[in-house]
């Protein structure tokens, strides 16, 4: 199977935040891929800035030192000489986003936005800098109606935050120039969730309350906060990961069929979702703080959260299990549970939809209980399951097993999928191509944040303590009694 490679029109992408470990580790190797792919035309350019005082040469030597850090080294500059084509679009320029210098510089360099040239500002940097970004960008004129800004998590903290960003960000630029990242929907199955729920005639039918028991969205990261501490200690699990990842999530698996494909379409629906949450009551939250592991498990024994970011005494959490209920004719008592967390035994990102029991078994009650499971896997290995019952083969009557139907897309698709672009290569480019499908609407994180402060406010209301569990477990144990308790397990953690 070839792949297309449709060649995005010419653009200036100007990356704040250039020298950071986001850039270093996502946006510019993305950017390497596309150009390996040949889908960036000669024109385009790429210009890093940040306020280290770099040179040129300075600079394209840092972009290949983390491009080297990277996956060229796996073998991604066969055609040679890629790299060096690559940095010859680089440039860079010392510019503080605080600061009134360097701007006239960057508009010299970029001169006057044209009609046939895609411009793009990406907000690499610290949440606080997104707002004087979009203002020194507007006071400086280096902005026309066709300009896009791409703006990075954590979009607020809270709703008064984000609504107040969202008002800096409209008073300077129109709703369809905001492109809100979230990685997650840039990743491969799950755009093949939409796939799935709406290419085919199988699922669409029995995805409801009526033949869905419950679904699970579990995901878990081996990684602590190392090098993260100070924003995380501030921010926890809730606001890093359930707010905007597991609700988008959530809002996919959920949502109505859009009309079509079409990002304010796909983007009504996701809202709906998100509205129609029911508050999450106390009993049906649990959050955890990792501990150290158990002696001989084989975590990482090094650091406790609380030691990692040096207070012993923080009641952040860094996991959070919780059962949500959405309020609509769908799924009206069908729970949705939710789980995130870090230090957990195994790096597992994972959709359950648990179906029901078939309502009357006519093998009698040794065939015991079999019920359909689909899996939608987003890393690693990426891929969908269904579990479907068969007869046992053999003699001895009628046995049930269950037998996945497996698509591993690496086994399915060979080695196409290994050249498949990552989530950042496929929303940068859907940036360059102005196609917000997959990036998230104004509306959608207020919403989400509505949703998601009073459940904050509880904790800080009452004093909640996170439950500690072992780095290297599956997270504290009333995230299993919360299942427990509707005769439920969790499942989508292997170590
Ligand atoms: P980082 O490593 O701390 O890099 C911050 C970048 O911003 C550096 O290039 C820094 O360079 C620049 N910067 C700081 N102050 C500046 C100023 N006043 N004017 C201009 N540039 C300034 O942060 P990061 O991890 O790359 O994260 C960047 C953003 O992406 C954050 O909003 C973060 O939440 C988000 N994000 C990061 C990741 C990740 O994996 N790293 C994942 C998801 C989201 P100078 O100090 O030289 O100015």
């Amino acid at each position: 199977m070839v792949s297309r490679v449709i060649p995005v029109q010419a653009f200036d992408l100007v990356i704040f935040g250039g020298t950071g470990d986001l850039a270093q580790r996502k946006i510019l190797p993305a950017l390497y891929r596309r150009h390996c792919a040949g889908q960036l035309p000669d024109t385009a350019r790429i210009i890093g800035a940040a306020r280290a005082e770099l040179s040129r040469r300075d600079y394209q030597s840092l972009v290949r030192a983390a491009l080297q850090a990277g996956d060229i080294s796996a073998g991604k500059d066969a055609a040679g000489g890629q790299v060096d084509s690559f940095l010859a679009r680089i440039n860079y320029l010392a510019i503080d986003a605080t600061e009134a210098e360097g701007w006239q510089t960057l508009a010299q360099t970029l001169g006057r936005p044209t009609a046939d040239r895609v411009r793009v500002f990406y907000f690499s940097v610290g949440p606080a800098l997104f707002a004087p970004l979009a203002e020194q960008i507007w006071a400086h004129d280096l902005a026309d109606d066709q300009t896009r800004i791409v703006v990075e998590k954590p979009f607020g903290h809270d709703l008064a935050s984000a609504k107040a960003l969202n008002r800096t960000l409209a008073s300077h630029f129109d709703e369809s120039q905001i492109y809100r990242i979230d990685h997650y929907l840039g990743k491969e199955t799950v755009q093949n969730l939409m796939a799935i729920r709406f290419g085919n005639m199988l699922f669409e039918p029995l995805w409801n309350s009526q033949y869905v028991d419950h679904i699970q969205v579990t995901v878990a990261e081996t990684v602590g906060v190392e090098g993260r501490a100070s924003y995380y200690d501030k921010s926890g699990a809730m606001r890093d990961m359930v707010q905007n990842h597991l609700m988008q999530l959530l809002c996919l698996i959920a949502m109505e069929p859009p009309a079509k494909f079409d990002p304010d379409a796909v983007r009504d629906e996701k809202l709906k979702v998100i509205r129609a949450l029911e508050p999450v009551e106390p009993h049906h939250i649990v959050r955890g703080q990792y501990a150290l592991a158990q002696e001989g498990a084989g975590g990482d024994e090094d650091q406790s959260y609380r030691e990692t970011v040096g207070d012993p005494r923080s009641s952040t959490e860094s996991y959070v299990a919780l059962k949500a209920h959405i309020s609509n004719w769908r799924w009206a008592g069908t729970p949705f549970y939710l789980r995130t967390g870090k230090r957990l035994v195994a790096r597992s990102s994972v959709i359950n939809v648990f179906f029901k029991d078939a309502p009357h078994s006519i093998f009698g009650a040794d065939a015991g209980r079999h019920a359909n499971l689909l899996t939608i896997r987003l890393q690693p290995d990426e891929g969908i399951t269904l579990k479907v019952t068969i007869k046992e083969p053999g003699p001895g009557g009628m046995r049930l097993i269950d037998v996945p139907l497996d698509m591993s897309f690496a086994q399915a698709l060979g080695a196409d999928i290994d050249d498949a672009p990552d989530a950042y290569e496929r929303l940068i480019t859907d940036v360059i191509r102005g196609n917000q499908t997959l990036f998230m609407r104004g509306d959608e994180v207020e919403a989400a944040w509505a949703w998601t402060d009073p459940i904050i406010a509880g904790w800080t209301s009452r004093g909640d303590v996170p439950k500690p569990y072992d780095s290297g477990s599956t997270g504290p144990g009333d995230a299993d009694l919360l299942m427990r308790r509707d005769q439920r397990d969790w499942q989508g953690i292997n170590p």
